[in-house]
């Protein structure tokens, strides 16, 4: 069966002072069932990782393809890895959109993580104006195809289902409309990733303690992306108590 995960991602949040909610994880959730994940700005990395204790695992946000060089501003994943993270997200839509991001350079950053021994959280999603299209199924189907790469598998890859429309909005699809397009993943995965039934397929989009337990009752949904409820210990805490 797939692993549960709820991830956090603080996005452009946080600053040293912020490790008090990682402390308050790390005491509050030290038996969970689930894996607990927080994904902080690359500069709270290495002391998130201190302050996770082993119970709270820490991710990057990004990474580069490329494992070294002349990348100013970038992060390799090599470089994630030594400084104590487990998973990096790659693809978010706010990637995709603030810097141009495609599916191929989606796939070659998913690459390069698994091949310095990172799982990769590759993040799909629809726009508002391609789900009142109809185009959604279409959509994630195509960003799929192009987004995963070549050696993936259920032990390196973690694939987030991100309605672009959900995010940061206070609204999340219909449950039908979840698990609609979680059926799709987990059908589409089949021959592309290695142990597809395994692989854990999260929801992100508005997330919260209010709606969190009745979208992870949903068929495949393995867990939750969090974005702004992730920020503070006690929502992401009850968060993680539903899961
Ligand atoms: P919100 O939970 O703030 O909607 O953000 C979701 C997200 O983008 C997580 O990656």
């Amino acid at each position: 069966a797939p692993r549960k995960l709820a991830a956090g991602n603080w996005k452009m949040n946080g600053t040293l002072g912020s490790m008090d909610q990682i402390d308050a994880l790390a005491e509050g959730h030290g038996g969970a069932a689930c894996d607990i994940l927080i994904c902080p700005p690359a500069q709270l990395i290495l002391p998130a990782v201190q302050h996770g204790k082993g119970i709270i695992k820490i991710g990057g946000q990004d990474c580069h393809a490329e494992s070294a060089g002349a990348h100013t501003g970038d992060i390799s994943a090599a470089q994630l890895m030594d400084a104590g993270a487990t998973h990096v997200i790659v693809g978010h839509s706010e990637r995709r959109a603030d810097h141009g991001e495609s599916d191929a350079d989606v796939a070659a950053k998913a690459a390069a993580a698994h091949a310095a021994g990172l799982i990769a959280i590759i993040c799909v999603g629809e726009t508002e104006a391609q789900r009142d299209a109809g185009e959604t199924l279409e959509v994630i189907a195509t960003q799929l195809a192009g987004s995963i790469p070549a050696g993936a598998s259920a032990g390196n890859t973690v694939i987030a289902y991100e309605p672009v429309w959900a995010i940061g909005t206070g609204r999340t699809p219909t449950n039908d409309q979840i698990a609609e397009v979680h059926a799709l993943m987990r059908d589409k995965l089949q021959g592309q990733v290695d142990g597809a039934a395994d692989v854990s397929l999260l929801y992100g989009g508005s997330v919260k303690p209010a709606n969190a337990a009745e979208i992870f009752a949903l068929a495949n949904v393995d867990g939750a992306l969090v974005g702004g409820a992730s920020l503070k210990a006690s929502d992401f805490g009850a968060i993680i108590t539903a899961l």
